[in-house]
């Protein structure tokens, strides 16, 4: 059943030591929740709803839905300042990676990544690169962009379970 916020979120809780048990994520069980993480962060500087800290306690509670199809879990740019400040030793970093494993396992990923998946599948580029834009670099002089082996891609992200976060 899909949650949204005039619903209760159930708790699942399992969902905590299915988290615990994937490699990089067992420091999730001692995060005493100080906050220094979202204080040090650079992403929740500029965004007033992604909390590190608050993922982490959402995961611990056994939040799974709410977690895994949180858009804020992918704002995190792996920096890692998070973990190199907590003082609990937490892996923040690696647990939020974790976590959108997780979440791309589930088939809870947001559509504007996938489409930029695809994109990558298809072309090589994140961004689908309009004919126009080719004309004007040889207009301009500008020598080709490079041309990406599709296939060499295709096979990457196959083997990094990647189908998984393609358009359907
Ligand atoms: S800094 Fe570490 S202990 Fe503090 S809330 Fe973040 S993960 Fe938990
Ligand atoms: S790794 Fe992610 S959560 Fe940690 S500080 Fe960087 S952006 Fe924030």
């Amino acid at each position: 059943m899909e949650t949204n916020k005039h619903q209760p979120s159930r708790l699942d809780p399992s969902f905590k030591n299915e988290v615990l048990k994937e490699h990089d994520a067992e420091t999730l069980k001692i995060c005493f929740q100080c906050g220094t993480c979202t204080s040090s962060c650079p992403t929740a500087r500029f965004s007033d709803l992604y909390r590190p800290r608050t993922i982490l306690r959402m995961a611990q509670s056994g939040l799974r839905k709410k977690v895994l199809s949180s858009p804020t879990l992918w704002l995190c740019t792996a920096c890692s300042t998070c973990t190199d400040r907590c003082p609990q030793g937490v892996e923040v970093a690696n647990v939020l990676r974790v976590l959108r494993n997780l979440a791309v396992k589930s088939g809870e990923v947001p559509l504007i990544y996938r489409e930029l998946t695809s994109s990558i599948n298809e072309t090589g580029y994140a961004y689908k690169i309009p004919e126009i834009r080719h004309k004007k670099r040889e207009e301009t002089g500008l020598p080709p962009l490079p041309k990406p082996k599709a296939v060499d891609i295709a096979k990457l992200i196959e083997l990094a379970h990647g189908s998984r976060l393609l358009k359907k």
